[in-house]
């Protein structure tokens, strides 16, 4: 699926591709066309699975086509976050997908001065992004009023009873109006907050993107420090071992499935790619040979991988770890099926690291290093965390440069994806 199919206005398509996303995040895919049909949702998914644009898209969509004068300190849309870093982090995702349309957005959180917060908000904002102490405050100071909020989204709510906010939650609800569009996202869902869930939403909708915790808890995750270079000779270090039986490889890009591929056979170790540029044909006939165990090792990017059906997959390696943790929990789910244990083993240069921060931070765990191997890399061990931008940047400039190129001296131009 492609942005392009959703139905959002030009503005917003334009503002997506400035930004270089083209394929919605699974969240994004199912909950924006129900969103956008005016159903109340209920979205489990957590931090990392692309839920921001997942509602933000659609409430811009929404409000821009319901055009309505802005009124001061009385917001059309109320984003409830919270911490401070999410509410900025909300806030910038609405200036940059709300670029190209005429909405005022604004952010106010505690911990700061309220001299600016309440000069945006006389001005009239029609997205408020709020914390919920801040917001009480300033309602009780009547700088702010919610009786013409038409859409309302509470964030992490999960998140929000763990930090003591059910109380001021409790009190912001009779301040909304009754009849109002309802978002309400949680990344896991306790009796509590299925109890608000159903105070809150009329008749929702369910989108459901993290897989039970049940599969992932059986499977052994670890995570090996490697040099970029090193990483083919790791692999083949680590499929010396036998009990590595039938093994799914990650890679982050398709000409990379056919480069390991090779380094593989070159090593005796019988082995097929699937990616997208493979026809229908050569794609069946690798996971054929994979499920029959005539060829242990199958490799695949993420998008192909989306069609794998197969079960006894011993081993999940992630050669490149990718960008959105959504799709580490979707990968390593591979293994550990059907009840039976699995071993999931992540390769992790320094550009990676911000990746590997990313993926514990949405698991909300942390993942074994294991340095008893011969490539073991002390610099990634150590590098520093960078942002998961600028990681992805450096990342893939990297890749493409290692990408064969067609045709002598053709270079991508500029802007060139
Ligand atoms: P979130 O789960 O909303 O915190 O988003 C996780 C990260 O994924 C953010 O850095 C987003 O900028 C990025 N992201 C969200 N949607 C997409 C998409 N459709 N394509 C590529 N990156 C995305």
């Amino acid at each position: 699926m492609q942005f392009s199919e959703l139905n959002l206005v030009p503005q917003i398509q334009q503002a997506l591709k400035d930004t270089g996303y083209e394929t919605p995040t699974p969240i994004q895919g199912q909950a924006i066309p129900l969103i956008l049909e005016g159903h109340d949702l209920l979205g489990i998914a957590q931090t990392g699975t692309g839920k921001t644009a997942a509602f933000c898209l659609p409430i811009l969509n929404s409000l821009h086509l319901r055009q309505a004068r802005r009124e001061p300190r009385s917001p059309r849309a109320l984003i409830l976050t919270p911490t401070r870093e999410l509410a900025i982090q909300i806030h910038t995702s609405l200036l940059t997908y709300g670029k190209h349309l005429r909405q005022k957005y604004a952010v106010i959180f505690g911990g700061v001065g309220q001299g600016n917060q309440i000069r945006d908000l006389k001005m009239g904002v029609d997205v408020l992004v709020a914390t919920p102490g801040r917001l009480l405050d300033l309602i009780e100071q009547r700088h702010l009023r919610l009786d013409r909020v038409e859409i309302f989204i509470l964030d992490e709510a999960d998140r929000m009873l763990d930090m003591g906010f059910m109380p001021a939650i409790k009190k912001v609800l009779p301040l909304l109006p009754s009849r109002r569009h309802n978002l309400f996202f949680s990344a896991t869902m306790p009796p509590e907050i299925q109890k608000l869930a159903q105070s809150i939403l009329r008749d929702p909708k369910k989108v459901e993107v993290t897989p039970p915790a049940t599969t992932v808890e059986r499977i052994r995750q670890m995570v090996m420090y490697v040099d970029k270079k090193e990483k083919p000779q790791l692999l083949a270090h680590i499929l010396k071992d036998n009990d590595l039986h039938k093994v799914l490889v990650f890679v982050g890009m398709k000409h990379l499935a056919d480069r390991v591929v090779k380094g593989l056979e070159s090593k005796r170790i019988a082995a097929a790619a699937i990616h997208g540029n493979k026809s229908q044909g050569a794609r069946q006939r690798a996971l054929k040979d994979f499920s029959s165990d005539r060829v242990r090792v199958l490799v695949a990017t993420d998008i192909a991988s989306r069609g794998i059906d197969v079960d006894g997959i011993s081993h999940v390696i992630n050669y490149d770890l990718p960008n959105i943790p959504e799709d580490y929990v979707h990968r390593i789910g591979r293994t550990a099926r059907a009840g039976t244990d699995g071993d999931a083993i992540s390769f992790c240069t320094a550009e990676e690291k911000s990746y590997l921060a990313a993926i514990e931070k949405a698991t909300r765990q942390q993942i074994e290093v294991v340095t008893d191997q011969p490539y073991h890399s002390e610099d990634a061990a150590r590098a520093r965390i960078m942002s998961v931008g600028k990681a992805k940047a450096l990342i893939e400039g990297q890749r493409d440069a290692g990408r064969p190129r067609r045709g002598r001296g053709r270079r991508p131009s500029r802007g060139h994806r």
